[in-house]
């Protein structure tokens, strides 16, 4: 008994001091980085939302359970593991005494059972993502593998290990019931089976067997516990943190402003000297983005959604999170050493690894190649995918903003753009007076305010810079205009006086242009007293509904499908004219996932008599982006597939007359790439992307008198109400 007591402590107490040693170096490496006030800020005002994460996200295990399967098999694995702390408890008893049982419930047969039940679900677990890993197998299925790049070799060592874990207790818990030692009278049925295999062995085998294996138990749990520290199962113990301290809802919508030393950085109070303008190197990452990266668990769900990843490019979120956290961890011991005498006396790989820019090509040896960086559209599938909420987006940004202003390295095409935001005010330099043309192609009066708003003007049109001077996207300002006009809202825009919100300006990583744009509408905004503004471009949707607000631009913003839903709704509009077409809409990355608005273009789409709505395979939070955010807009794709075109090739699957979508981007990008497809006949030549709101119009007005309200056959209530708004 003494001997086991004796092993028993021993193996915890040298398990406790490896562990307890590559914790604390992982804890100071972490404070190598950047404050992050604002985390701790938000969580001590909203705690309720902190413990709903740990509830919903952890315990629920929500995020993994969207993929049904692998979500089951980790859900199980994770319960289980909770489950089996009891087990650990009493192996730990039984090093004491053979007849441990846990205080109060550690004789009552449904402990035994929910034990048995629970190892078993971990064995099926892991049989289950063995299953997945053989046939996901990298090597076999080269990129389309979402392990690709991932440590496999780890991944297979820890399979190994849990299995051992379930294999010893239950070993041990069997050979308990022919020794007389365990503690549940009936229930644990999986024990039981294992006894009756070990019964013919006789009573002091399985006391043998008992002391062996209870041993061994603590032993792998032990071992386990120490090679998770050191490995990228690590997330069991700070995946919670990284939940806990996550951008709420999530890491999508507003970009954050540039933080330097944890503080909200101002440019004109900027010191070169001292500030820190965006990711140069890995100790500007703040220590939550430094958590983020020894969260991640390498299951690859981002990497399998990226469209950059999907269309040939070297970009997977995956592996900018892998890269960044092997440099990070390369080099932590130049990062902690406690003198410039220490740091000369480190090896010459250390100090190499410390020259290394974070953004650099194979000749600089950088730690992210700027192809990697640069193609990434900020679709935010890799955020929403993310089971442990690690923030890739604000990663790339971080980078590309130390890119751009510091390093003044970037595509060399989006310069014009760039120049053109801070010269003209839209990506297109088009004279301001532009602005306004639209409005003469229409056959009624729309108000362009130059003043403050009227109480009569229900809703400021946001316009956007696509919609005012892209010709595409012009149709849609103007269907958006009739049927506002139509349904009798009264409303009011900018024209001359409206400028770029700044969105391509700061996706690109230039927060100084951002900046500069952003509070000029803020302060248009503000002086013309906007409340209410319908938006139909969802960049700028997002830009004003979630961004301005942290310069001080707070409104009540919708988005044109929103409106044109809840118009429909109140009777208000009345789509008549059938359209018997098979529509398969795309969701705009930044109107869907980035907003959550996945309903109201649906919702008109069903109110227009003879669409046939036909879903694309990836759709609503699976959408797959068009290839323009992220200012990818403005910038050639000269690597891989081109992203719209694996778009359009999807689109193509549903058999459509149509596509429609809810933004100005997605027209051009989905415009472009069907334009080609019938250059080379594999579309027909009548197939169109439209904007939901073209759609609505054609079945709103008289096919014969475009402009004129429809009057729906025996609808004469709603049909007059709606003539006498129009
Ligand atoms: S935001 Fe989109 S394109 Fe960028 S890394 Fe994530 S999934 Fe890929
Ligand atoms: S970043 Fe998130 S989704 Fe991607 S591999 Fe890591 S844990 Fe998985």
């Amino acid at each position: 008994m003494a001997l086991r007591i004796i092993i028993g402590l021993a193996l915890t107490v040298i398990a406790a001091a490896i562990a307890g040693r590559r914790l604390w170096w992982l804890y100071r490496l972490g404070r190598t980085g950047q404050p992050a006030p604002e985390r701790i800020e938000a969580l001590r005002k909203h705690p309720g939302q902190g413990a709903e994460t740990q509830v919903v996200q952890v315990i629920g295990q929500r995020k993994l359970l969207k993929w049904s399967v692998p979500g089951l098999a980790h859900a199980f694995t994770f319960w289980g593991f909770i489950i089996l702390l009891l087990t650990i408890i009493e192996a730990y008893g039984d090093l004491f005494s053979k007849h441990f049982a846990l205080p109060l419930i550690g004789t009552w047969a449904w402990v035994g059972f929910i034990e048995d039940l629970f190892a078993v679900g971990v064995l099926v677990g892991i049989l289950t993502f063995a299953i997945i890993r053989i046939r996901a197998n990298p090597k076999r299925e080269g990129r389309k593998s979402r392990f690709a790049g991932s440590h496999t070799g780890a991944a297979w060592l820890v399979l190994f290990g849990i299995f051992l874990v379930i294999a010893t207790l239950l070993l041990y818990r069997g050979a308990q019931i022919n020794t007389g030692d365990f503690p549940y009278p009936q229930g644990a049925f999986a024990s039981e089976i294992v006894g009756h295999w070990l019964h013919p062995l006789g009573r002091s085998a399985n006391s043998a067997i008992e002391t062996t294996f209870v041993l061994a138990q603590l032993a792998v749990i032990l071992g386990f516990g120490i090679f998770v520290t050191y490995s990228k199962h690590l997330h069991i113990a700070i995946a919670p943190i990284n939940v806990l301290f996550a951008r709420r809802p999530n890491g999508l919508g507003p970009l954050q402003p540039m933080r330097s030393n944890g503080k909200v950085l101002d440019f004109e109070e900027a010191d070169p000297d001292t500030d820190v303008f965006g990711l140069g190197k890995i100790e500007d990452l703040s220590w939550k983005g430094m958590l983020d990266l020894a969260t991640c668990t390498e299951c690859g769900r981002c990497q399998s959604q990226c469209p950059a990843w999907a269309t040939g490019k070297p970009l997977s979120p995956k592996m900018i999170i892998l890269e960044l956290r092997d440099h990070a961890f390369a080099k932590a011991p130049y990062l902690l050493a406690g003198s410039d005498k220490e740091r000369e006396a480190l090896p010459d790989a250390v100090t190499a690894e410390a020259e290394r820019p974070l953004v650099g090509d194979s000749a600089a040896h950088g730690v992210i190649d700027p192809d990697e960086l640069w193609s990434c559209t900020n679709c935010g599938a890799c955020v929403e995918e993310c089971p442990v909420d690690i923030e890739h987006i604000d990663h790339i940004t971080g980078m590309r903003r130390y890119q751009v202003l510091v390093e003044s390295a970037f595509p060399a095409e989006a310069a014009t753009m760039l120049r053109n935001l801070e010269n003209k005010g839209n990506p297109w330099g088009m004279g301001e007076a532009k602005r306004a043309e639209w409005i003469t192609e229409l056959d009624f009066e729309v108000r362009v305010i130059d003043g403050p708003i009227g109480d009569d003007v229900e809703y400021l049109f946001w316009v956007g810079c696509a919609g005012a001077l892209e010709d595409r996207a012009k149709k849609t300002t103007k269907a958006i205009a009739q049927l506002l006009h139509t349904a009798g809202v009264s409303f009011a825009v900018l024209g001359p006086a409206e400028s770029c919100t700044g969105d391509p300006a700061r996706r690109m990583g230039n927060e100084f242009v951002f900046s500069m744009l952003a509070q000029q509408n803020v302060e248009t905004l503000n002086e013309a007293g906007a409340r209410r503004i319908v938006v139909s471009c969802p960049h700028c949707f997002n830009t004003i509904a979630n961004e301005y607000p942290q310069l001080g631009g707070n409104y009540e913003v919708i988005h044109h499908t929103q409106l044109l839903a809840q118009l429909i709704a109140d009777g208000r509009l009345i789509p008549i004219n059938p359209i018997k077409e098979k529509i398969t809409y795309h969701d705009p990355c930044f109107l869907g996932r980035h907003n959550r608005i996945f309903t109201a273009p649906r919702e008109i789409m069903e109110q227009v008599p003879g669409v046939q709505a036909q879903e694309m395979h990836r759709c609503k939070e699976r959408g797959f982006c068009c290839g323009a955010g992220g200012a990818r807009m403005w910038m050639e794709e000269r690597i891989g597939k081109r992203i719209n075109t694996e778009r359009i090739d999807e689109a193509l699957g549903t058999n459509p007359d149509t596509i429609s979508t809810g933004c100005p981007y997605c027209l051009v990008m989905l415009g472009d790439a069907v334009s080609a497809k019938k250059g080379s006949g594999e579309a027909s030549e009548s197939l169109e992307v439209v904007d939901v709101a073209q759609l609505l119009i054609r079945s709103v007005q008289q096919p014969a008198s475009v402009g004129a309200p429809a009057v729906p056959d025996g609808g004469a209530e709603a049909g007059s109400d709606q003539e006498d708004r129009a």
